[in-house]
């Protein structure tokens, strides 16, 4: 072996998330809670070491609808749970008042799992090593839409060159799954004109789950 890692004969080591997304595919994962095992006291990416807890995500296994943000925050770094900070709380209104339904209902994750520096946008290493395992909460659960918040979430779903300003309010699809984006709660906190916006693509995702539109929102 070493004779022909010194010829040059073995192959290309592969990157560690190449191997984790490999094991992730590989290994059968029935459950979200064998998920969360699997993915542990995860070091796959540097962003644990400024962590307090890892967000895994929560909400029904059964949910017909998963949010999918950005990345936790300083409030969910320290909570261990999605959206639980002030953008949160009007996600909580959206979902509560909005459509009627309770967080239990739902199901709320991130891109990744670990609050990066300052709230930067997460970079490319993290989400690498951090996707595959949202994959996989999006094939277990199986939902009927999926809403994306925001441009970092749309542009890894969707691609690169997603216009969040263009294209949310309009149906896409990821892993054969409707997604609607629209913009991140923490966008409408700042702009708080786009609060209409939003209750439009939420109606369209209300819509498509037959739940009843309440017009005043
Ligand atoms: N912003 C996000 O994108 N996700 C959270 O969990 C909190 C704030």
């Amino acid at each position: 072996m070493v004779a022909d890692r010194e010829m040059g004969l073995e192959p290309p080591p592969l990157s560690q998330s190449t191997l984790d997304y490999l094991q992730a595919g590989a290994t059968q994962h029935h459950t979200l809670e064998d998920l969360r095992r699997f993915i542990g006291d995860c070091t796959r990416c540097k962003l644990w070491r400024g962590r307090t807890k890892l967000v895994f995500g929560e909400g029904s296994s059964e949910a017909d609808l998963v949010f999918v943000g950005e990345a936790p925050g300083r409030e969910e770094d320290l909570a261990g749970r999605p959206f639980v900070g002030e953008a949160g709380r009007l996600l909580t209104r959206i979902i509560e008042n909005g459509m009627g339904l309770t967080r239990d209902e739902v199901y709320i994750c991130n891109v990744v799992k670990c609050r990066p520096p300052k709230n930067r946008d997460p970079e490319a290493d993290e989400i690498g090593a951090c996707i595959p395992f949202l994959k996989k909460q999006i094939e277990l659960i199986n939902p009927q839409v999926i809403c994306i918040l925001g441009r970092v979430a749309g542009q890894e779903l969707l691609g690169k060159d997603l216009k969040i300003t263009w294209e949310r309010g309009i149906w896409h699809s990821f892993m054969d799954i409707p997604v609607m984006p629209t913009y991140h709660p923490a966008y409408i906190l700042r702009n708080p004109s786009a609060k209409r916006q939003v209750w439009e693509d939420i109606q369209k995702v209300m819509k498509h789950l037959g739940l009843e539109v309440n017009k005043n929102g």
